[in-house]
């Protein structure tokens, strides 16, 4: 018995060493050391044992079992370290293969645009000034020479949020109120922002554009000021040989009001589709601050005088990169808006 014993003991030894995974362990454990195993099957067999021979074949057995348990447990922990180092094996991270490209983004073109213009109006000294998108009735219209009832509001129908509060239709109501914040002082500033219209959605017009504007109110500021100024705007956007002229308009906050185009940037004046075969480009509009609008906030229109001009930055962008539909810029299309990678500046 002692023999049979010592040979079940090896055999388990060996299995243990050979064992390659912790499930294999796991059935030696189950094979040799569980209730139905050989090892059990000699201690109920003890019963045969003379008394004397008893107490030493039972120190024996457990012995045996202690031996293999130990054994047991010091490959199960060698296995499950094995495990690690493999599993770290796997995922470890090869340094030297190339990174994977990232996508960058790049300034939508509507961004481009307004920022171009800014850093051309904040090298001529201009501040940029901000306001509220969600403007009252008085600062959108009534403060620009606009009172109710009046015919040119048709032109700007709006979304209202009350009687009294609407979507700015331009960012002129700025204008309105770094006057009468400015109480009479001059004033150089441009004002980008998002406006609102009730227009239906189509390939030139969509009911919330950017728009830029500017206003200069001082002593002596002419006509010939404003020319001066769009000329250097229109050069800036479009090229250093472009001509500006300007045509007699009409807008309720300006007298004289006046409508800017340039030479068509693609066939220098030829003539072609860009310019309708005109040669001329309608690119804005503009004016001397109508006296109205400076006496309502506060300005002595006998001794100060100024010009505003508005331009949209989608006309702007659309002439200058080639764009056929306004709709592109507000769909967040990343094949129409990756093309401007290229030309990122
Ligand atoms: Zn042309």
């Amino acid at each position: 018995m002692e023999q049979q014993l010592k040979q079940l003991e090896q055999e388990a030894l060996a299995k243990l060493q050979a064992a390659s995974n912790l499930k294999e362990l796991n059935d030696v454990r189950v094979a040799y050391l569980g209730k139905k195993g050989p090892i059990t099957d000699l201690l109920k067999g003890m019963g045969k044992l003379s008394p004397e021979e008893r107490p030493k074949m039972g120190a024996l057995v457990n012995a045996v079992r202690e031996n293999v348990t130990a054994q047991l447990e010091e490959r199960i922990t060698i296995l499950e370290e094995q495990a690690i180092l493999e599993q770290l094996e796997k995922e470890s991270i090869d340094v030297t293969l190339p990174g994977r490209k990232v996508r960058q983004g790049n300034r939508h073109p509507l961004t481009r645009v307004v920022e171009e213009i800014e850093d051309l109006f904040v090298s001529m000294g201009y501040e940029i000034a901000e306001g509220p998108e969600v403007e009252k009735d008085y600062y959108n219209f009534e403060a620009l020479n606009l009172p109710k009832g009046h015919p040119a509001r048709d032109m700007q129908d709006t979304f209202y949020i009350t009687e009294e509060t609407l979507l700015r239709t331009h960012t002129s109501p700025v204008q309105a109120r770094t006057m009468e914040l400015k109480k009479g002082e001059p004033i150089r500033i441009i004002c980008p922002g998002k406006v609102f219209r009730r227009d239906n959605d189509d390939a030139t017009h969509s009911h919330q554009f950017m728009q830029i504007e500017g206003l200069v109110i001082g002593e002596n500021i002419r006509m010939s000021d404003l020319k001066g100024t769009l000329d250097a705007l229109a050069k800036k956007m479009f090229g250093d040989d472009r001509e500006i002229r300007l045509r007699p308009s009409f807008f309720p906050f300006t007298e004289p009001s006046v409508e800017m185009d340039i030479s068509c940037f693609k066939c220098g004046g030829k003539g072609c589709n860009v310019c309708k075969h005109t040669g001329w480009i309608e690119i804005l509009g503009a004016g001397m601050v109508h006296p109205n609008v400076l006496e309502m906030a506060g300005y002595d229109s006998k001794k100060v005088s100024g010009f505003a001009f508005g331009i949209g930055a989608e006309r702007i962008a659309m002439l200058k990169y080639g764009v056929d539909d306004i709709r592109h810029f507000y769909t967040n299309d990343s094949r129409f808006l990756s093309q401007f990678h290229r030309t990122e500046g």
